[in-house]
This record gives structure tokens, sequence and C-alpha cells, in this order.
């Protein structure tokens, strides 16, 4: 966390285009942590009880609610994160209110028990059924970078399942995280069912290390080791969405115009910052010149301003540190051999945290800026000459979140899908996987474990118990206690029954079974 925003015991929302204090929160010490947590705890086992259609119930109110708040958040959002008003409603509330809906619409089918049918012979006598059981306390700690879509998404799906929830939002949006709580209460969740702990790195060390049952963290790769590491020592449970270095594969069928477009909304939408943007990109060698001048062309297009003025494309980084970042990412990149096209520079006239989305060319895999999260309005392309190439230049990365493929070739896109290492590969469209609400999201190798969204983060949300009742609770199992030759054999002639080859052995298997019924048990 920047030093400039903390102030002992404090912390300080800043707007990061003018610089302008939003306010001043106080931050929550681990004990305040750990009686949040005891809260939580306490409030749980009847937030469980109201029952699944109360909450499907509480969640239409929110979805409600937020609808009617939707320009107020989207401001809130901008004031906080600097991404223009437009994205703030399109990435962040629309997705939450999407989030919602799929949750209203499908919670009560993917929450309630599921028949266990039994296969084998020898537990055909019994029912088994998948039960789904709230963890009981979640913590949730979430970035800056999407400061309502990624903890609300997270929450919704936690509460519904019957959870209670303590969210650690970024320290440099507390307000957003405050405004979701306002929302959720107005709903009628109560409030230690869901509580907002305030505070940056220690305080979101203190909820992994608190009595929490499981934790869904979104955040760095270093931060989700770190985590991994504290979870490791009591087997905490955790879902860890961590970096990207998404690559966009451009093939040599691809629409130029389109594919460009969409490189410039995927490399500086949210300023560059999100976890799912173009990070790298690589054309095919036959389109590489006039893809690479369409991208500059329209990234010098691209209005930069604070993103509450009404035509912004792309508003400010969240700060400093994160400029700081891009800049070096860049200039080390400028200083082995890469073209900057178009920015490559700070825009101080706009304020200290805007950087001009930049177009770099001839970029190699030595350079970090192709290695490295950048996080940053900075497009770099490379030329690929064959399929084998761009697949093996797309995998090479520690990342494995995401990753686009551009072509009119709908089959060959499939195709090159299956053999990139990503928890997502999207054909002819970037991020916008983010906002479906049926589908996964979650990453592979360095870009996490476990994931968010959809029927599988609902998942994430419940213990599996598996409840078996058997049906004859006068008989003693014919497996107990009293072994013996007759018995051993008995047992070799029901493997015969269950997994013998042909009819003959199977039905001598029966025939030599049969007798462990009569079988004396202890
Ligand atoms: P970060 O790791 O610095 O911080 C994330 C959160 O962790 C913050 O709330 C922070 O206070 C908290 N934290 C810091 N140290 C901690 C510790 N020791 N224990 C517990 N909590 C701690 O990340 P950031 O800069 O806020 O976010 C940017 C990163 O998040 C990027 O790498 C981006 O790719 C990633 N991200 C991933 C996804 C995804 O879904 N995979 C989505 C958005 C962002």
């Amino acid at each position: 966390m920047p030093m400039d925003t903390q102030v002992p015991g404090k912390i300080r929302s800043v707007n990061p285009a003018s610089g302008e204090v939003l306010g001043e929160i106080d931050c929550a010490s681990e004990s305040e942590v750990l009686a949040a947590v005891q809260r939580g705890r306490m409030a749980q086992p009847q937030w469980a009880e109201v029952g699944l259609r109360r909450r499907i119930s509480i969640l239409r109110e929110f979805q409600t609610k937020l609808h009617g708040r939707k320009s107020e958040i989207a401001a809130a959002i901008t004031r906080e994160a600097g991404k223009p008003l437009a994205e703030a409603l399109v990435t962040e509330v629309s997705v939450v209110l999407d989030a919602a809906r799929f949750l209203i619409e499908h919670a009560w089918g993917l929450l309630r028990d599921q028949p266990v049918p039994h296969g084998n012979l020898a537990t055909k006598l019994k029912r088994g059924r998948l039960v789904r059981e709230p963890h009981g306390v979640i913590g949730i700690i979430s970035p800056w970078n999407y400061p309502f879509s990624i903890p609300a998404t997270e929450t919704l799906a936690a509460l519904v399942a019957g959870n209670a929830v303590l969210l650690k939002p970024s320290e440099l949006t507390p307000v957003v995280a405050l405004e979701l709580a306002s929302l959720l209460y107005a709903s009628g969740v109560p409030k230690n069912v869901f509580q907002v702990v305030i505070g940056g790195g220690p305080t979101g060390a203190a909820l992994t290390r608190s009595a929490i049952d499981k934790l869904v963290f979104t955040g760095s790769v270093g931060t989700g080791k770190r985590i991994a590491a504290a979870a490791a020592e009591r087997l905490l449970p955790v879902v860890l969405e961590l970096g990207g270095k998404d690559p966009m594969l451009v093939l040599e069928d691809a629409d130029v115009d389109v594919a460009s477009s969409a490189a410039v909304w995927g490399a500086f939408v949210n300023a560059g910052q999100a976890c799912l943007s173009v990070e790298r990109c690589y054309a095919h060698r036959s389109l590489y010149e006039p893809f690479v001048k369409a991208c500059a062309e329209k990234a010098d297009r691209l209005r930069v301003n604070d993103g509450m003025a009404a035509n912004t494309d792309v508003g400010p980084m969240i700060d400093e540190r994160q400029v700081r970042i891009v800049e070096a990412h860049v200039e080390e990149a400028k200083s082995h051999g890469a073209r900057v096209l178009v920015g490559g520079t700070r825009l101080p006239a706009l304020g200290v945290n805007f950087y001009a989305p930049t177009v770099l060319a001839d970029v190699t895999h030595e350079m970090r800026i192709m290695r490295e999260e950048t996080f940053g309005p900075v497009l770099p392309i490379m030329a690929f000459d064959d399929e084998q190439e761009v697949v093996r230049l797309a995998n090479d990365s520690v990342y494995g979140l995401a990753a686009s493929i551009w072509t009119r070739d709908r089959k060959r896109g499939e195709r090159i899908a299956g053999r990139i290492q990503a928890g997502t590969v999207m054909v002819n469209d970037v991020i916008s996987c983010f906002g479906i609400s049926e589908a996964p999201h979650g990453g592979l190798k360095a870009s996490g474990i476990g994931c968010t969204h959809g029927p599988f983060g609902l998942d994430e949300m419940v213990r599996k118990k598996y409840l078996d009742v058997d049906l004859t609770p006068g008989i003693k199992k014919v497996w107990w206690h009293g072994y013996g030759e007759s018995f051993r054999r008995q047992m070799e002639g029901f493997l015969d029954w269950q997994f013998g080859r042909g009819l003959g052995e199977r039905v001598r298997g029966a025939l030599r079974a049969a007798g462990v019924v009569r079988r004396k048990r202890l």
C-alpha cells in the first residue's frame, strides 16, 4: 500500500484522478477482526435457518435496490477507482445485477439435495444423497481494480448459500465496499451476517489467521502465495483468484478492423488494470503491420481524462506505484528494442496517475512486458509465423488466467483453444467472460486455485456432505466380522458376479456368492 494514503490506524480513500480525499476510515485491528468473526459465527445459524427461499427473496430486493441506485453506485466506483462512468456501469454494476439474476434463477436448483444412486450391488439397499451446507463464516479479501463487482459477486453467492461473510476490501477502495454493505443491509441482510473490515495487508492477514471457515481471495500472486502458506497452517480452504498475463492470438484470417478494436479495448479498459486484460498480443506476420498500425491509430484516438467526464475512454491508474511499474516495463522494453508507436509517457497535465495508452511493437519474450503482469495501459504486440509457434508463445507464461483467439474459422479457433493453458479461452471476444454469470471464472498455474461465478463458484460456498440411509436397519451387513474360508470364497464369487468377463463366470459367481446372506455374523 502506498505510504501517502496511510495515516496510522486510518485508511484514507483518495480519488485517483484528482487526489481529492474521499474519506478517512478507521482501520480494523486484529482484535476487531476476531470480534467480527465471532459475531458472524453467532449470526450465521439463524441466517441458514431462514431458508433458501427467503435468502433468494433478499437477493431479489438487493437487485431492485442496486438497479434503483445504479448511477449513484457507478459514480462512487468512478470516484474511488478512476474508471470511466460508463465502464463502472457496464463492467461493475451490470455484472452484479446479472450475478444476482443468475442466483435468483438457479440457486434453488443448484443448492438442493441431490440423489446419489448406487451402482454397486453390495450397496443397493441404501439411499444416498448429497447435501450442500454452508461453510459457516466466509472471509472475502478483494482488490481495488473491480471494487464492486468482485466482492459483490462473491458475497451474493456466499450469502445465498447460507454463510455469513466478512469482507476485507482493498485499502484503496473502502468506500465502494461500504456502499455494497448499505445495499445489502437495506435489502434485509442482517448486520452481523455481512460485515466489512477495513484495513490494509495486516487486516487481511488477521482475517486469514482468524477462525473463518473458508477464504475467497482475489489479488496478486505474491499475496496469494502468502495467504496459501498461512492457510496451510490450519488447512483453511481457499479460493485464490490471482493475476494474469492474458495472450490475444490474432490468426491470419482474422478481421483486422474488429481484432484491432478488440485489442485496444482489451488492453485499455480500466486503464489496463483488469486481471483479464490483453497483456500481450500475437499477430500473424501476414497481417502484423496493418494490425499494429490499426491498434496504434485507435489507441491514439482514446480520450484520457477523469472518469467522471462524459467522453472519457480511459481514466487514471489507481496510484503512482502502479504507474511506476508500467513505466519500468515500457522503459525496459524500449531499451531492448521495442518500438513505441503511441504513448510511452505519463500525462502530468492530467495528474500524477495518468499514463498514455501505449502500443509497443517488436517486443520479445525476453522483455518483462511479455512475462510479468504489467497491469496498465500498454498493448505489446509481437509477430508469429505459424500455429505451433503461437500456441507455444501463449503457453510460455507462469500465468494461465484467460486467452483470446481471433479467427473467422470457428472450428479452428475451438481446436486451438484446446491447446491453450488457461481457465478461460474466448474465441472472438475478450474479457466479457467475467460478465457471463453462468461461466466459471478462475485460472490455472500461478493464476490461482478454485473458481468464482456460475454453478462452480456457488459450489465453492458450500460443504458437500454425503448422507446415506440404510433401508435394512434390522439386518447385519454381510461383510461384517465372522470371516472364514467359505466367506472368502463367497466374496470371490461376488466379485466374479459383478466384474467377471463372460456370462458363465458371472452366473457361477452369483451362485457361489448366494450363501453369504445366510452366513453367521458377529
Ligand atoms: P494485492 O495482492 O496487493 O491486494 C489484494 C488484497 O489483499 C487487498 O485487499 C490487500 O489489502 C490484501 N492483502 C495484502 N497483503 C495481505 C496479506 N498478507 N494477507 C491477507 N491479505 C492481504 O492485489 P491488488 O493490487 O489489490 O490487486 C491487483 C491484483 O489482483 C493483480 O495481480 C490482478 O491480476 C489481481 N486480480 C485478479 C483477479 C482474478 O479474478 N483472477 C481479479 C482482479 C484482480
